[in-house]
């Protein structure tokens, strides 16, 4: 048995931003010290972390000190190099394992992984050259997402190619290197599974929540989804089987395409927690942050059960364009809840806050959350 990590020890997370900011509320809410090591210096999460370690995550001298001074060690996003997680591993538990980060930053690896273990995904082909690219369009066909293979999330790098023509102009958009070219899922809608594994195993999810994009970007979550034909519990099953495949400890979410066929297709792996569980904040008995903090500190899970009927929407920093939202008037819905990440630079596109509101049902719930941030600007 491994020995739990008591309430009174510190955690390091690795990254600064809004996920850690959240993670490290929920640890310090339990009586945790926490700290942060990034680049940059009064981060989101350093805003509320007991130290902020500004340093490059490839100085693995910083990260070898930060380690030595932690009792265990997460992160927060996956574009941490893998590195940096063995290099914090010498010194102290590191959950999940360095090994589902260098998974999950790269997408072709990502998918790989998932075909090679029998998970379904959209059909898919590396690709190196512009040439290359010509000859996978012929096997994969069009419509087609080319996606870079490193580093890309909320549509960053991808390109969608509706004509061979176009396959220049998208290898350049891209900006070359190493892609992946990608059939085009015509989906009847987009979900996605946070679900938490422990180190003995223990697997906690919250049900599937429905997502909707806006520019390639994360909108509106409304957990609680239900799928026909039984999509909830294959979409669970999947999440589960992923979990124990990548023997991850932690957080993780599957992100899915539900095509017209009620197939499910997993898109993309966040091994941590997902800006589509952030309505477990406020909705959920335990959020994903805190199971966060119980996997990293082998501590048995809390529930998932969902309080009231919610939904959550994403405040990016487009809402600024005018100066200040009106806070006072979002909140003027006593249903409403808001999370700001205390961002200075509110630039288009930045995640800089979230809404949840509740509802009497999840419908109800997005229209008010919708609502409020509609009033933020008049
Ligand atoms: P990703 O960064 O891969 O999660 O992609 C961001 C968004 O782009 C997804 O949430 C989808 O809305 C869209 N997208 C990505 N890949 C595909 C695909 N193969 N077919 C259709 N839409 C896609």
């Amino acid at each position: 048995m491994t020995d739990p990590i008591l309430p009174g020890a510190t955690l390091g997370v690795l990254g600064s931003g809004q996920l850690g900011r959240m993670f490290a509320i929920a640890a310090r809410r339990m009586g945790y010290r926490v700290h942060t090591l990034s680049p940059a210096s009064g981060t989101p999460t350093g805003q509320v972390a007991d130290r902020e370690v500004v340093a490059a995550y490839d100085d693995l001298d910083a990260v070898a000190d930060f380690a030595r001074r932690v009792d265990a060690v997460t992160f927060e996003f996956e574009n941490v190099p893998v590195a940096a997680a063995d290099c914090a591993a010498q010194h102290c538990p590191v959950r999940p394992r360095g090994e589902v980060l260098h998974i999950a930053q790269n997408r072709l690896r990502e998918k790989r992984a998932l075909a090679e273990a029998g998970f379904p995904t959209a059909a898919f082909e590396r690709v190196t050259g512009s040439e290359e690219l010509v000859q996978a369009l012929t096997r994969i066909g069009t419509p087609a997402v080319l996606k870079t293979a490193g580093f890309g999330y909320d549509g960053k790098g991808q390109a969608v190619i509706r004509e061979p023509c176009e396959a220049a102009s998208a290898w350049a958009e891209v900006g070359g290197g190493e892609a992946v070219l990608e059939a085009f899922v015509d989906f009847e809608r987009e979900v996605s599974v946070v679900a938490a594994r422990g180190v003995d195993g223990a697997f906690v999810h919250y049900g599937v929540t429905e997502n909707r994009h806006r520019n390639h970007v994360l909108d509106v979550s409304l957990p609680g989804t239900v799928l026909a034909g039984g999509g909830n519990g294959r979409a669970v099953t999947i999440a589960r089987d992923i979990l124990e495949a990548l023997d991850v400890v932690g957080v993780l979410c599957v992100e899915f395409f539900v095509t017209r066929d009620g197939d499910l297709l997993v898109n993309e792996l966040a091994p941590r927690p997902h800006n589509s569980g952030h309505f477990s904040v406020d909705a959920s008995v335990t959020c994903q942050f805190g199971q966060q903090v119980r996997a990293l500190c082998a501590l048995p899970f809390g529930s998932t059960a969902l309080l009231q009927p919610a939904a959550m929407v994403n405040l990016l920093g487009d809402l600024w364009s005018q100066g200040e939202p009106d806070w006072a008037a979002a909140l003027a819905d006593d249903r409403v809840k808001l999370h700001l990440y205390g961002k200075d630079e509110a630039r288009p596109g930045r995640k800089m806050g979230h809404i949840t509101a509740f509802g009497d049902d999840a419908d109800d719930a997005a229209r008010r959350a919708e609502a409020a941030r509609e009033r933020l600007v008049g």
